[in-house]
């Protein structure tokens, strides 16, 4: 048998999630982990209840394609609750493998070779891999200064007949800053005359700080028409190991999503969509979130107000960036790593997200955790 002698990478560029490599850092040292997002308390009883009940009761089968239709109806209700736009539990809402096959389904359905995406950095690890391996070409466009604002007039003269695409994330991984209304009738005007398709990456939409309103793509009729909105139960409802979420999208996007997702998972685990759909019948599981965070998000910045750190408050998301540059000059990631190494915390160097991996003395921390593990945090972090 001849060996396989040459392999030819599909993504050359692209190492090992920061995330697996923080978590992983994190374990073999024993940090407290503020890196990947995810909680470390337990998701709701009721919702486990829901699912086991599910089980016993036989629901261990392939579930549709598309989502168990009573999902597919209860996401419906809650679109229409929240943003006040209308979608067809038949044709325009898919369950997805979490929202990381929501927005991989989204870019292969439509970025074909040489077809050119707009992403806003710095940005979630997965669009732009996800990008080149449709052969797209991913137009990076910094966002502005010390809150991270879009400079929309950049984002309009990137514009031109090679754009398929644009992507956007509010509430925004890693930064925690938001999009404004104003934001998206901008987004709304300059996309108005264009082929572009909106691709909306709102898995934080329920974590929403200081009395801000989530600005979803669904909430304006003539982005709708353009937008592919992608959400996740697991980032919402303390779960991200079951890692399901959805996305919705105009017919006839959803078409052809619909094909990648069949031949990509072809369904998602049925037990828990059942279980999730009963649970959304109670909208205040989710309303009552942005609270539950907020106060998470405050007890955290008090317990570090004396630190050497520097910070604006986190808009939105479970993430709070602090800057370090009035501990060390050195660059993030050897930072991060003598973080976990030598003080036992891990966070996410914020360098791995921006335009050439630039360095602004950003890290990243995750304050879905208990009060307890704040407090422990943040002890260590004043010390610095
Ligand atoms: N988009 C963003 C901005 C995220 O932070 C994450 C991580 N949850 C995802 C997408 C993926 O979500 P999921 O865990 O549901 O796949
Ligand atoms: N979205 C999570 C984060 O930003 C991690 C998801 C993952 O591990 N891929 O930390």
């Amino acid at each position: 048998m001849p060996a396989i002698s040459e392999i030819i990478s599909k993504l050359p560029g692209t190492k090992t999630s920061i995330f697996s490599v923080m978590s992983k850092m994190a374990n073999d040292h024993n940090a407290i982990n503020l890196s990947q997002g995810f909680p470390n308390f337990e998701t709701d009883q009721k919702l486990k209840d829901l699912v086991t009940e599910a089980m016993n009761n036989g629901f261990n089968q392939y579930p549709p394609d598309s989502g168990v239709h009573e999902l597919r109806e209860q996401i419906v209700s809650k679109i229409k609750l929240l943003y006040g736009k209308s979608y067809d539990a038949n044709t325009e809402i898919t369950v997805t493998s979490g929202a990381t096959e929501a927005l991989y389904t989204a870019i292969t359905a439509f970025v074909n070779k040489g077809d050119e995406v707009i992403v806003l950095k710095p940005a979630y690890d997965t669009y732009e891999p996800t990008i080149k391996l449709s052969g797209g070409i991913p137009i990076q466009i910094q966002l502005k200064g010390e809150n991270y604002t879009v400079d929309w007039d950049e984002v309009r003269s990137a514009i031109s007949s090679k754009t398929r695409m644009i992507i956007i994330n509010t509430p925004h991984n890693p930064t925690g800053t938001i999009l404004s209304e104003k934001d998206m009738l901008q987004l709304q005007e300059i996309l108005s005359d264009t082929n572009v398709i909106l691709l909306s990456d709102e898995v934080y939409e329920h974590l929403i700080f200081d009395k801000e309103q989530h600005q979803s793509a669904s909430k304006f009729s003539e982005l709708s028409e353009r937008a592919i909105v992608c959400a996740s139960f697991g980032k919402t409802f303390h779960n991200t190991g079951w890692k399901t979420g959805y996305c919705v999208a105009p017919e006839k996007l959803m078409k052809e999503i619909r094909k990648i997702h069949e031949v990509t998972v072809f369904s998602v685990n049925h037990p828990m969509q059942r279980a999730y759909a009963e649970y959304l019948k109670n909208a205040d599981n989710y309303l009552k979130l942005s609270k539950f965070y907020q106060t998470k998000r405050d007890l955290f910045l008090n317990l570090i107000k004396d630190s050497k750190f520097t910070y604006t408050a986190s808009k939105g998301t479970y993430y709070q960036l602090l800057n370090f540059s009035g501990i060390t000059d050195e660059n993030d990631v050897n930072f991060a790593e003598r973080l976990v190494k030598e003080y036992g915390i891990a966070s996410i160097p914020v360098s791995v997200f921006n335009i050439n991996e630039k360095d602004n003395s950003q890290l990243r921390f995750c304050f879905a955790k208990t009060d307890d593990t704040l407090e422990m945090a943040a002890e260590i972090l004043c010390k610095l």
